[in-house]
């Protein structure tokens, strides 16, 4: 595998950061410390957090790939780093959920908890300053932000994702509540980008309903990275095995 490395920060997100790379197909995700909630009202370091992220982001991704999702993840370039395809990024978020909890509970008043049968599929506009506003198809199509069949594709990879990711974490006794998908194009081809880690979705133990993610944050409950820590436990994700 040819040596990749640092050659200039494209882009700070809230939790992660985007680097160039010499090979202009791939770009290098760190994983910070920093774990941000309500549009970046609330910043906090939590130590490990980054390392944690990047290793459970790699092995979901492998999981999702291995089911035939393509996926952004090339691989692991350190403990915090992670080597991926460079995608042209549809600034769009894809949602499910299988359990009504967050901001669908604010908005449509339904019970807290309630199982959702079939699960539900929501598209949010990726933009901070508007508060990722919920958005229809039809708003993708008019202000041209992803094709008919792009739209298609992302419903029916995050979908997919579904699938794949409720047995797995229902094998190791958590609930896959809900989760936000980010999608770019690499090559002609619609790939799953971002990344998939307690950040970006709601996990609850199946028995006692504990939350396992960054509501732990959101919700000043505390033992943030220890929840994410256990998740990844009960996985067989191993956070320590050399890269
Ligand atoms: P809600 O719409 O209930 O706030 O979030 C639904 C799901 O999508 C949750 O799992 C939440 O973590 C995830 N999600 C939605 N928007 C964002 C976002 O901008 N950043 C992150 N990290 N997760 C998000």
């Amino acid at each position: 595998m040819a040596t990749v490395s640092r050659v200039k920060e494209l882009y700070a997100g809230k939790a992660k950061s985007v680097y160039t790379t010499q090979d202009p197909n791939r770009l290098i995700l760190h994983f910070r410390n920093d774990t941000s909630a309500f549009d970046g009202e609330k910043i906090e370091q939590l130590e490990r957090k980054g390392m944690v992220n990047n290793r459970f982001n790699a092995f979901i991704m492998e999981r999702l790939e291995a089911a035939g999702i393509p996926t952004q993840h090339d691989h692991l370039l350190s403990q915090e780093e992670s080597v991926v395809k460079a995608l042209d990024m549809i600034p769009v978020e894809c949602v499910v959920r299988n359990i009504a909890t967050g901001s669908l509970v604010k908005r449509l008043g339904v019970p807290d908890g309630m199982d959702l049968s079939p699960p539900t599929f929501e598209f949010f506009l990726k933009n901070d300053a508007l508060h990722d506003p919920m958005i229809n198809d039809y708003h993708i199509l008019t202000f041209g932000w992803a094709s008919g069949e792009e739209i298609e594709t992302m419903k029916r990879l995050t979908f997919q994702v579904n699938g794949v990711l409720t047995a797995l974490f229902r094998d190791a006794k958590m609930l896959l509540v809900d989760y936000k998908l980010e999608f770019g194009r690499y090559q002609g081809e619609l790939v799953l980008g971002d990344e998939f880690t307690p950040d970006g979705c709601r996990l609850w133990d199946s028995d006692t309903r504990n939350k396992l993610d960054k509501d732990r944050f959101r919700q000043g409950l505390g033992g943030v990275v220890e929840a994410y820590e256990e998740v990844a436990h009960r996985l067989g994700v191993d956070l320590d095995s050399p890269l």
